[in-house]
């Protein structure tokens, strides 16, 4: 295979997605002409870093409806939700301390929770509707004297499930018991309101709205109440104390640069993305013995996971794979050939985690590429089925 010919259709935006030019174009002078330290004296230089650094921070704040001292870069999501749980558990209180989570959680928030267990910390997973939500009579219920944290994702990145923040967000603060989510997967797809939706923590990253990979953020709440966090990354007291290290100054302008585009552009990028997302799965239902994941109401709008009956996922990415990038579950756990711990989870079944396939639509999606992509899909799926 010629890499430099082949151009596969890419279909795996909850993964990651392509930087978008505009970013780029703002983030190539602070690689050179604009290198400054921020937090270095108050030199020229410096001066300037530091405003292009407050400049997408607070574009990041107002996006969410926060305040920009509640804004904390860090080097990604994952690097946000082990903050936002150890954080405010600090590893010697683990013991005598409780969470509260899901099992369908990305790895980045179940791996600290697993941690955390082994510290002798006492976890509890939320019972899960059908589709995926949380079922708030139980999350009411699971709430003890020393719940310390409640972690729920506000999108799911396999099945795109969109959980209620609100309705979670009002039972935590009604039980002082704080509220993170991880909404990597909401950003630009789903209203964020930290304030309307009482979240205490909220964990982002550039890389899936078409801004740079390495670049996160951790939502930091100050008042009514603030949040004690104890630092993870000790060092120069960079972002308030809470996370030290010279600032990522061009992926923190890129971060910026993408929200703002969400800002300008959010409605038509979200409609675009529901009517393609919506016409392949019509398309795709052509296909005998197909069966959503998830559901189709409570769902962000670039995301389907189509079960394809006695079609084994790997079997049929390979297949197409010269015509489109799709993926079986989550980017994150591909180096394992465990199936999805979402699907066996929410279905339990290992043979529907196997023969599922996650699409991830991008911004700039047409028509046509969708019709191409059910062709390819359908095609595929016959021939596998022939053998
Ligand atoms: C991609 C993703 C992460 C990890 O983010 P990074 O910035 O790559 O560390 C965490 N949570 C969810 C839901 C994700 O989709």
């Amino acid at each position: 295979m010629n890499p430099q010919n082949i151009s596969p259709k890419y279909l795996d935006s909850n993964a990651t997605t392509p930087v978008d030019p505009e970013v780029v174009h703002a983030m190539l002078p602070f690689f050179n002409e604009r290198f400054g330290n921020p937090s270095s004296s108050d030199n020229i230089h410096a001066m300037d870093a530091k405003k292009a650094v407050e400049h997408a921070r607070e574009t990041i704040a107002t996006y969410i409806n926060a305040e920009p001292i509640e804004i904390i870069f860090t080097s990604g999501a994952t690097e946000s939700n082990n903050t936002a749980i150890f954080g405010v558990i600090p590893h010697p209180m683990a013991k005598g301390s409780h969470i509260i989570t899901t099992e369908i959680e990305h790895k980045a928030i179940l791996e600290c929770v697993d941690y955390f267990c082994e510290l002798g910390g006492d976890v509890d997973y939320v019972h899960l509707n059908p589709d995926g939500t949380v079922n708030l009579n139980h999350l009411q219920e699971l709430i003890k004297e020393n719940t310390k944290l409640i972690s729920i994702h506000a999108a799911n990145n396999e099945i795109g499930t969109i959980q209620d923040l609100k309705a979670i967000g009002a039972i935590a603060s009604s039980k002082q018991v704080h509220f993170h989510t991880d909404a990597v997967q909401a950003l630009g797809l789903v209203p964020l309101n930290v304030r309307l939706q009482n979240i205490s923590l909220m964990s982002l990253s550039a890389h899936k709205i078409y801004g740079p990979k390495g670049i996160g953020v951790l939502f930091v709440k100050k008042r009514r109440p603030r949040v004690r966090l104890k630092p993870l990354i000790l060092g120069g007291g960079q972002e308030f104390g809470l996370r030290s290290g010279t600032l990522n100054v061009p992926a923190i302008v890129g971060f910026g640069k993408a929200v703002e585009i969400l800002k300008k552009r959010g409605d038509t990028i979200r409609e675009n993305l529901k009517q393609n997302r919506d016409l392949l799965w019509q398309l795709l239902q052509q296909i005998p013995d197909v069966e959503l994941n998830g559901s189709m109401e409570n769902r962000i709008p670039n995301n389907l996971n189509v079960w394809i009956k006695g079609v084994e996922a790997k079997a049929l990415i390979n297949m197409v794979s010269q015509f489109i990038s799709i993926s079986t579950s989550s980017a994150c756990t591909t180096s394992s050939v465990e199936p999805s711990h979402v699907l066996k989870n929410l279905y339990g079944s290992e043979k529907r985690a196997f023969e599922s396939i996650r699409i991830g639509l991008s911004r700039n999606v047409t028509e046509k590429d969708i019709r191409e992509t059910a062709d390819i899909i359908a095609t595929a799926v016959q021939k596998i089925r022939a053998i």
